[in-house]
């Protein structure tokens, strides 16, 4: 027992062993919450004070719950059985599973995710005939999350005006597809089981009788739904059960999700919470990152405000590179790791992050191009790739042949001769007998009519071949079977999907092997069906944290928001320019700004030991070259703890606030590979133009030239038009003449 306790420091041990009464934990990064966390659910089950049947714990993402059960089964001596650690999501499909009749739901529900949740109001738009114009499928599809997220269903939305009448109408009538084609998205995930636990009293009961140890890390990022659905579990009064909440207020990064930092101060409000912890002493990085990370979050007004300390040395300046272009920017990095390996660190403790998605492509280009292992961890997750979509379909209706979204994706894939007449007249007569796809096929007659049985008696002859298979060689029989590694092999860019595909097979094959024993029929044989259910279930719900051919040692890629509670001895966080970080979409409100320097502050709190921060002034990004300002970002880092790896330029662009640059010569050679940017004007061919002229743009009026980069087609000219502000131009492009 006090092995497990030995090692933690005064307020942490306080945490971990305070009384079974609701509890908050507030502490910055790096500070332990989830250690405590983890260490608290051990010691409760080791001191006897609960079983591991009576623990309740949620976190974020599978990841962060693989690893607390991990931590958690290192620390016991025998396998915590019983013990229910995981996402929201993936808790909250265990309960329905158990529960679907009381839930209303069929027993083998598949779960849609963002992608599906989106082609199926499309496809209800479209039935409805109504205008992308005035309805915009995202649009309905957030409008929709949002009130399952605020725990409104259709009937309980108030419209106030015409517009917004339609659009609960549409949500109704959303609500009522799914139930017939017996499929859930994630809100619904959660917003069921919360009714769920709300109507049905003996359940309730019997869950809050179960779990007497509620523990959620990540606190800050709950939104109004998943609040109230721990409310729910844990119950009231003084035979509530222990709700512990770790949480940092300045790692709150999903308010355009609905999170709601807010439930912090309702937490302590409405659960009489007397105990608050804050940890303040970091242990995850060295002096220079945390102060940098200090330095950066004080610029934010909301706050609950708190500093974080470490005794650990200052450590290595943060390093800075401005490249000339996204492409350098990937070339530098490949540079820097071949030159970290070689000084002997290992590929898996450094990670490369980024903003949006979008960046991650020319990133993954050169690594791949330089032989470098990596693995993306969220990006176009495996599980959303094409081909990977089209086979689970016919995976799901095999389960369930009246999901229609499934029906739709592949009815016609491969190619079968089923035209978009044909899928028009289906609908209509789906819709006109309230039936789904499948149950109208009958109704349509002609070549379509036939076309489509055939698909039907395609799906039965799978369906048969079905029984008696393993999982992994259903899912081979159905690729081969439907007609998909046919249709790849002759696809001009088909090789990598067939390899996917191939991919998925031994997706299922480790599933099954981990599953072992689960799904065991009334014959002792393995239940293929439940299996099947369950790996569907998988898929949906899975982060995504799957690449095919990842070595072990991989260097790990992924944006900052999937890197939040993770750790690493060496972080790269690359794209630091205005625009992209802090993003576009942020720059309208002080609110939005706030977010992104959060997002900011969880970047960097990701670093141990070495933190890179780099920049490109050009970009192609979404089909279109950028010119980007510096981030504000990385002015607000303390010039004293950087070291800039690439030499002064000029012309500098900094974004506000004025920036004095600190330069160490002797990183200058670090960057003499790449295509040096000129230091000096002289020289460059400017079209005929040069610093100090005064010039006319057709838009922007009259200006002076400024400052000057690249040459000859790829010049680059800064020019300050004074009340229309300062812009970089590409000559080759921007007609600036001569005054
Ligand atoms: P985040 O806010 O990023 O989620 P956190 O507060 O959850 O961070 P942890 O991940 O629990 O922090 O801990 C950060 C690092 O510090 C981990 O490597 C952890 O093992 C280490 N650590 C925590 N407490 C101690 C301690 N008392 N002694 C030594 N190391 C510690
Ligand atoms: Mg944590």
């Amino acid at each position: 027992m006090s092995s497990l306790l030995t090692g933690l420091n005064e307020a942490q041990f306080a945490a971990v062993t305070l009384p079974p009464r609701p509890a908050l934990i507030l502490a910055g990064a790096g500070s332990g919450k989830t250690r405590v966390l983890t260490t608290r659910i051990a010691w409760l089950i080791q001191s006897g004070q609960v079983t591991p049947q009576g623990i309740l714990a949620v976190t974020f993402t599978n990841k962060a719950a693989r690893e607390m059960l991990a931590r958690v089964t290192a620390m016991l001596p025998l396998d915590p059985r019983g013990l229910w650690i995981g996402t929201f999501h993936g808790l909250c499909n265990r309960l329905l599973r158990t529960h679907f009749r009381d839930a209303g739901l069929p027993q083998l529900f598949q779960i849609l995710d963002s992608g599906d949740q989106l082609a199926a109001i499309k496809r209800l738009l479209k039935m409805l005939n109504v205008g992308d114009d005035k309805f915009p499928a995202r649009d309905v599809q957030y409008f929709i999350n949002s009130q399952k997220e605020a725990g409104l269903r259709s009937s309980a939305v108030e419209a106030i005006d015409e517009y917004s009448r339609q659009r609960v109408a549409l949500y109704a009538e959303y609500e009522v597809q799914c139930q017939r084609e017996g499929v859930v998205d994630f809100a619904e995930l959660l917003l069921r089981t919360y009714e769920l636990l709300e109507r049905n009293e003996p359940l309730r009961h019997h869950y809050q009788a179960r779990f007497r140890h509620i523990l959620v890390d990540e606190f800050q990022d709950t939104n109004r739904l998943q609040y109230q659905w721990l409310k729910c579990l844990a119950g009231g009064g003084d035979r509530g059960a222990a709700l512990f909440c770790v949480g940092d207020d300045d790692q709150s990064i999903y308010a355009f999700r609905g999170a709601n930092v807010g439930n912090m101060r309702a937490f302590e409000r409405e659960f009489r919470v007397e105990t608050i912890i804050r940890l303040e002493q970091n242990y995850r990085s060295d002096g220079n990152i945390l102060q940098a990370a200090n330095a950066i979050i004080r610029h934010n007004r909301q706050r609950l405000g708190k500093n974080l300390w470490t005794d650990q040395a200052d450590g290595e300046p943060i390093r800075i590179f401005e490249a000339f272009s996204d492409g350098d920017e990937g070339r530098w990095l490949v540079e820097e790791l071949q030159s970290l390996v070689g000084e002997g660190f290992s590929r898996q403790d450094v990670a490369v992050l980024y903003r949006s998605n979008a960046q991650s492509r020319v990133l993954e280009h050169q690594l791949f191009s330089a032989g470098i292992p990596y693995r993306v961890y969220g990006g176009l997750r495996f599980f959303e790739r094409q081909e990977i979509k089209h086979a689970l379909a016919y995976l799901r209706l095999l389960v369930n042949p009246d999901d229609d979204t499934a029906f739709l994706r592949v009815v016609n894939f491969p190619p079968r001769g089923i035209g978009a007449r044909t899928i028009e007249t289906l609908q209509d007569a789906a819709r006109h007998s309230g039936t789904s796809l499948v149950r109208a096929v009958a109704a349509v007659a002609g070549k379509g009519g036939s076309n489509l049985s055939q698909f039907l008696a395609l799906l039965e002859g799978l369906r048969r071949q079905a029984s008696g298979l393993a999982l992994p060689d259903l899912i081979a029989r159905v690729v081969s079977g439907a007609g998909l590694a046919m249709h790849y092999q002759n696809e001009r860019e088909g090789q990598e999907r067939l390899e996917n595909l191939d991919e998925l097979v031994s997706a299922a094959a480790n599933f099954a092997a981990e599953a072992a024993g689960r799904h065991l029929g009334e014959s002792g044989q393995p239940d293929l069906h439940a299996e099947l259910v369950e790996f569907l279930s998988h898929a949906a719900l899975e982060a995504g944290d799957h690449q095919a051919d990842a070595g072990a040692d991989a260097v790990q890629l992924m944006t900052v928001h999937a890197a939040k509670g993770l750790e690493f001895g060496i972080v790269f966080l690359t794209g630091l320019e205005e625009g992209l970080f802090p993003h576009d979409n942020s720059l309208n409100g002080e609110d939005g700004l706030e977010e992104e320097r959060r997002l900011m502050y969880v970047a960097v709190t990701r670093a141990r030991r070495r933190l890179y921060l780099s920049l490109a002034q050009s970009r192609m990004l979404h089909g279109q070259t950028r010119y980007n300002l510096r981030s504000r970002f990385i002015t607000e880092v303390p010039p004293q703890l950087c070291k800039w790896l690439t030499p002064p330029r000029v012309g500098a662009r900094v974004a506000e606030p004025a920036f004095s640059r600190y330069f160490e010569p002797s990183a200058a050679s670090r960057a003499v590979s790449r295509p040096a940017p000129t230091t000096s004007v002289a020289g460059r061919d400017l079209g005929g133009l040069r610093v100090g002229q005064n010039v006319s743009h057709g838009r922007f009026g009259v200006g002076v030239i400024v400052a000057a980069e690249g040459s000859g087609s790829d010049a680059r000219v800064q020019v300050n038009f004074g009340k229309q502000g300062v812009k970089w131009l590409a000559l080759g492009v921007a007609k600036l003449e001569p005054v």
